[in-house]
C-alpha cells in the first residue's frame, strides 16, 4: 500500500518513433502535479471528508518510510512533477518532513 494519488495536471508530449520501415509519432502523458495522501490519519472528523480519515487506522496502516522513498524514487524515473504531499493530515506522520526531504534531493518541487 503506497497511499492514494491523485494526478491533477498532466502535459501531452508527442514523440517521433521509428519502429522498424515504419516512421510515426506516439502520444506520451507526462504527470505535472500529483497529489499524494501519504496517510488516513487527522485530528479532525469533518463532516464532508472524502478520505473518511480519523485518528486510529485500523486495516489501513501507513506504509513506511522506505516505501514512501520507493514510490518518490519511481516516480522520479518517469517525470519530475509537483508532488503534494496530502491525507488526512499529512503532519501526522512522524517522518513527513524526511519523506518530503528525500523528494527535494531527488528534483522533485515537493509540497503540502
Ligand atoms: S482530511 Fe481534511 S476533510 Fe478530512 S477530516 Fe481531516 S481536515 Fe477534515
Amino acid at each position: 500500500m503506497s497511499g492514494i494519488f491523485f494526478i491533477i495536471a498532466e502535459e501531452c508530449r508527442f514523440r517521433k518513433v521509428r519502429d522498424g520501415g515504419k516512421k510515426g509519432y506516439y502520444m506520451e502523458f507526462v504527470p505535472k502535479w500529483i497529489a499524494w495522501e501519504i496517510t488516513r490519519r487527522c485530528n479532525l472528523r469533518c463532516v464532508h471528508c472524502r478520505s473518511s480519515s480519523e485518528m486510529g487506522i485500523k486495516g489501513h496502516p501507513d506504509f513506511s518510510t522506505e516505501e514512501a522513498f520507493r514510490v518518490l524514487d519511481d516516480i522520479v524515473s518517469y517525470a519530475t512533477p509537483v508532488v503534494v504531499l496530502s491525507g488526512g493530515e499529512p503532519l501526522t506522520r512522524p517522518d513527513v518532513f524526511e519523506i518530503a526531504k528525500y523528494g527535494t534531493g531527488k528534483g522533485l518541487r515537493m509540497g503540502g
